[in-house]
């Protein structure tokens, strides 16, 4: 694939409308990738990245860089670069302008490629030690020399990691299924017909449609097929008598068959026309949703989003069978919340229950001697536990993949440490393992995998013994305490005992669930102490901040504008503007962070009514707790059409801690916040 095309699609894909057009916009790139490897550089490159978040591959191009290198390959000098991009304040539109002017002169005539472009930010990436910057310079000077004026826009973005398409792994889903399923369409030889009839020999084309709005919702497709003359009368006849049926409409069951698998999809009409027929297909929501729900379980399975294009670029009809693999994490199941112990009894009867630490959560990867410890948000963080590390490689297995909750314990004192804690003490004492005096451990909760087999699909029960046999006394990774409750009394005295124990509250777990990854379901179920009408903290990114008035001047921070995650539609909406709940020290810590990733606009993604002082790039996520969830008409979350629509909105909201372990999509989503001001009016 030509980089342009690439370049070209970007262009779209920054100025379409919503998600739906961005999907068909993606998969109609994918449609054009000419392999498996091509699929997963489109994937990574579209959400600005080269690889996994797990593989830590940053571009780290510094602004400084990149000016030099548009200076050098635009001949306009670093200072007249620098000029224009603090006014226009986007150094990917002045290298467009700067290189559209040389664009007359003698550019070089070498296209650039898809995997050129890609291969060459791996080795930027790759690129370190002395002199590394002044080598990254030269390469991102060699691409620029190459680009056309909107390529080096989107290169020069690309390496400041300033791309933000607003392109999320839901959308490459959804485009993924679009691209499978026009792939099937588009190399379709039978057609089957209500079960019996099969036609073959087919040549199907995709007819365009006229209008934009019709192609994007990817729900009725034209398309012309060609078939031999014997086939074509008999599925003339299949025809006559449908519409002979004397129903209103016509749905007639079809399946397409290809060699890159089967569609199924009802023909809403047909006409006849010449040697050929007109079709009007309908991809049902269930067809489409059951290749959308294998292609998340595969990402789930791997958060590795580039791993699962190409997967269905290769191996389409194999996606169910897509399994997990030793050092790719699994994204983590996750608990809902009840409000208490008797509506837990109800909701799953006799269950497990388990004490919840505070801690940091971990997933343990391990095959022979290699171990590597992967956060909630699939970050790699082997080398600052090295006493989990060596515990892991105690345990009596050849690979395995488990979780737990990592945090200071004092077992001699039966003494919790809280997360907070254990990072102070951690960052106090180094990260070089002084477990006497850090006595970190991991409270194991659950195993997904072990020695060549995936315990996911096994019930709870199934996947607490196994867990229990290989952690075998271990002094360092211990089972989670936990007791089994057949009443609301039991669990509501366990409860207590954590709580008095110095822990967060409980997470009660149905006996018979699988592990879900990447969802919250009842199978886990979360019951904390008490945060006053709220059933559970909740976790917002900060979009901006405000400046202080009064005392606080001279921290100049006055609060931060917050908002929560719309899993539906990929954007974040405000929820509320908090000014409270920081000591001095961490205004003035805020200030600091916050001052770095300050943008001139509105963040892309981010639904916002409401202008703070500065915006910030979505990074950073805190715990907030407060006193009720309100409606308001300044806040987005969640927010109808209409003059007299309302969000939801915090009220007194408090900040409690920074959520080192969440990015931005790990917010809380909307959907919870709907349940969680239900959950509080009862
Ligand atoms: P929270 O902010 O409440 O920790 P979260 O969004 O990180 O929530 P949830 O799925 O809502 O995640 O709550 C479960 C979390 O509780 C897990 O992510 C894990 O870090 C932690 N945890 C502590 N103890 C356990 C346990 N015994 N079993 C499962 N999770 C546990």
């Amino acid at each position: 694939m030509e980089f342009s095309a690439l370049a070209l699609a970007f262009e779209k894909i920054e100025n379409a409308p919503g998600r739906l057009e961005m999907a068909r916009l993606l998969s109609s790139l994918f449609s054009s990738a000419a392999s498996a490897q091509e699929c997963r550089q489109v994937a990574y490159m579209v959400q600005g990245s080269i690889a996994p978040a797990f593989e830590g591959l940053d571009l780290g191009v510094g602004e400084r860089f990149a000016i030099a290198a548009v200076a050098l390959c635009s001949g306009a000098g670093n200072e007249k670069v620098e000029e224009r991009y603090k006014k226009e304040g986007d150094l990917g539109s002045v290298a467009q302008t700067l290189l559209g002017k040389k664009s007359q002169m003698a550019l070089s005539s070498e296209k650039l490629t898809l995997v050129g472009v890609y291969s060459a930010f791996v080795r930027i990436a790759k690129t370190g030690g002395a002199g590394s910057q002044q080598m990254k310079i030269k390469a991102l000077a060699q691409l620029l020399n190459c680009a056309s004026p909107l390529e080096a826009k989107y290169i020069v973005r690309f390496a400041l990691a300033t791309l933000r398409l607003g392109v999320g792994e839901p959308t490459i889903l959804d485009a993924l299924v679009q691209f499978q399923i026009s792939r099937v369409m588009r190399n379709a030889h039978t057609l089957k017909i209500d079960g019996d009839v099969e036609v073959e020999n087919l040549q199907l084309a995709l007819v365009e449609k006229e209008g934009e709005e019709k192609a994007a919702d990817f729900q009725k497709i034209s398309y012309e097929v060609k078939m031999g003359e014997g086939d074509a009368g008999k599925f003339a006849s299949t025809l006559a008598e449908e519409k002979g049926k004397s129903k209103k409409r016509m749905e007639l069951e079809a399946v397409a068959k290809s060699r890159f698998g089967d569609v199924k999809f009802i023909i809403e009409e047909a006409a006849q026309k010449e040697g050929s027929f007109l079709l009007h297909a309908i991809f049902t929501i269930g067809e489409k949703k059951k290749m959308r729900e294998e292609y998340e379980r595969a990402f789930n399975l791997c958060s590795d989003i580039g791993e699962v294009a190409a997967a269905v670029y290769d191996k389409p009809q194999e996606m169910r069978e897509f399994s997990m693999k030793v050092f790719s994490p699994v994204r983590p199941a996750l608990a809902e919340r009840l409000g208490t112990a008797q509506e837990i009894i109800e909701k799953i009867g006799e269950c497990a229950v388990e004490g919840k630490y505070d801690g940091l959560r971990m997933q343990v990867h391990r095959s022979d001697a290699r171990v590597e410890i992967f956060s909630r948000k699939q970050e790699k963080m082997t080398h600052m536990f090295p006493e989990i590390v060596a515990a892991a490689r105690q345990l009596p297995a050849k690979e395995f993949i488990l979780e737990g909750e990592a945090l200071a314990y004092n077992a001699g004192e039966d003494k919790y440490y809280s997360f907070q804690q254990t990072i102070q003490r951690k960052r106090k004492h180094g990260i070089a393992g002084k477990s006497e005096e850090l006595p970190l451990h991991l409270f194991a909760f659950d195993i997904l995998y072990l020695d060549g087999k995936e315990y996911t699909y096994e019930e709870y029960s199934a996947r607490r013994n196994i867990l229990e046999k290989i952690l075998n006394g271990n002094k360092t990774i211990v089972p989670s305490k936990r007791i089994i409750a057949k009443t609301a009394q039991q669990l509501e005295a366990f409860f207590q005992s954590c709580i008095n124990g110095g822990l967060e509250g409980i997470i009660a777990k149905d006996l018979k669930q699988p592990y879900v990854a990447g969802a919250r379901k009842f199978a886990w179920i979360k019951l904390k102490r008490s945060y006053g009408a709220l059933a559970d903290s909740i976790d917002v990114v900060i979009c901006g901040y405000y400046l202080g008035k009064g005392q606080r001047t001279e921290f100049a921070f006055g609060g931060l504008l917050t908002a929560v995650y719309n899993e539906e539609s990929g954007k974040f909406e405000t929820i509320a503007k908090i000014g409270s709940g920081f000591t001095e020290k961490e205004m003035g810590s805020f200030e600091e962070m916050l001052h770095k990733i300050t943008i001139k606009e509105k963040p892309a993604g981010l639904e916002s009514e409401l202008v703070p002082y500065f915006w910030v790039k979505l990074k950073y996520v805190i715990s907030v707790t407060a006193d009720e969830i309100t409606l308001s008409p300044m806040h987005t979350c969640g927010k109808g059409k209409g003059e007299d629509a309302k969000g939801y909105a915090l009220r007194f909201p408090r900040m409690v801690e920074l959520r080192i372990d969440k990015g931005p999509s790990e917010a809380t989503t909307v959907s919870e916040i709907e349940k969680m001001f239900k959950m509080q009016k009862k």
